[in-house]
């Protein structure tokens, strides 16, 4: 008997279309045998690991046979004095990925609706239907969320809303009255997630942090990660902040060991590398800048962004470009899956892999 396992399969996973991640370098060099490759896909920090953070993978080493500190303490002890909460309201993620999804398996359900906006974050569509409950996709006012409509999509039914500031792929953000408005609006028993996967990178002085909300809030979850400004996207680290009840919840269904003995390391020790971070942020300033001016000149206009990404119009499809950046040994994202055909979205890189991207857009595009 042949066994059709898709049908054996729960409903939400049937449908589910599996986050499509940026192109590894050793794949392209293997597919075009070329080198010197770069990759700006992925919005990982071009900086690298820090040298903090080597040096406490390595002396980790030496306990690697046991299983890690389950409860974090050391990290949540550190993260709680940086930022002003209790350690029983942080939950330690594999990534805030991780905890992205462990709220939309606390909360949501097939009864359920999870609202977010259009063009955002592609993970918050994703564990909305793993998990069956209705995602409602809140059309975006020039790509950025409509907290206005947003807001007025709740309906009895919902019981989780993910916002994004600012938001991936299209660097949009929004300021802290806004986001004050948007909460007074919102029932106390929903659940709003505020991803601030990039926040380390805001200039702006009206950004918002929502861990100084939290007091005021105690529906709001905010999302932090140190896989973007501290340079640890390979060790998956992340982490929630919420009231303490929600944390609670949310630990009940954590894996025990989520996060391994190497991230916590190298999370401790990076979060006491305020060098390494102020150095993050400075060589993404000058990116950006870098970039909006090549962009500029190159006559190609893109979204104003307060990530360590710009989401770039190039006035035809997308992935067609992308390829042809392919040949040139330049890796960026085509986000046709986020509706936007007609975009790029490029990682802010060093200054020598900035230039030779906007060389090699300018040379695809015969501008
Ligand atoms: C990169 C990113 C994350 C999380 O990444 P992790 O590596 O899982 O911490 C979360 N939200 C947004 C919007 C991101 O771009």
């Amino acid at each position: 008997m042949s066994v059709d396992f898709l049908q054996l399969a729960n409903p939400g996973i049937q449908g589910l279309m599996p986050y499509q991640p940026g192109k590894p370098i050793e794949e392209l060099e293997r597919e075009l045998g070329i080198t010197n490759i770069i990759k700006l896909a992925s919005n990982e920090n071009p900086l690298g690991l820090s040298d903090a953070a080597k040096e406490a993978v390595a002396a980790e080493l030496a306990q690697g046979g046991r299983y890690p500190d389950g409860g974090g303490v050391q990290l949540k002890q550190s993260l709680s004095a940086r930022l002003g909460v209790m350690p029983a309201q942080i939950t330690l993620g594999n990534g805030s990925n991780d905890v992205l999804e462990l709220i939309a398996r606390v909360f949501a359900n097939p009864e359920a609706e999870v609202v977010f906006s259009q063009y955002s974050f592609a993970v918050y569509a994703l564990v909305t239907q793993a998990v069956g409950a209705r995602a409602v996709a809140v059309p975006a006012v020039k790509w950025g969320h409509d907290l206005t409509a947003m807001a007025a999509a709740v309906t009895p039914a919902t019981r989780l809303i993910y916002l994004a500031n600012p938001n991936n792929p299209t660097g949009t953000w929004f300021g802290k009255d806004e986001l004050i408005q948007f909460m007074e609006q919102i029932p106390a028993d929903v659940l709003v997630v505020l991803d601030e996967a990039y926040i380390e990178y805001s200039e702006d002085a009206d950004f918002p942090d929502g861990i100084e909300l939290l007091p005021r809030y105690s529906n709001l979850i905010v999302t932090r990660t140190f896989s973007k400004a501290y340079g640890l996207a390979s060790m998956r680290v992340g982490y929630a902040v919420s009231n303490p009840q929600i944390a609670d919840l949310l630990n009940r269904l954590r894996q025990p060991f989520n996060v391994n003995s190497f991230a916590l390391a190298a999370a401790n020790a990076v979060l006491a590398d305020d060098d390494y971070l102020q150095r993050s942020i400075e060589t993404n300033r000058q990116g950006m800048r870098q970039l909006q001016t090549g962009l500029e000149s190159l006559g190609l206009s893109y979204i104003p962004s307060a990530g360590n990404f710009i989401a770039v119009d190039v006035q035809k499809e997308g992935m067609a470009v992308f390829q042809s950046l392919l040949q040139e040994g330049v890796i960026v994202r085509p986000v046709a899956n986020y509706q936007m055909p007609n975009h790029l979205r490029i990682s802010i890189g060093l200054q020598a892999e900035n230039q030779r991207c906007l060389d090699a857009l300018g040379k695809v595009l015969g501008l």
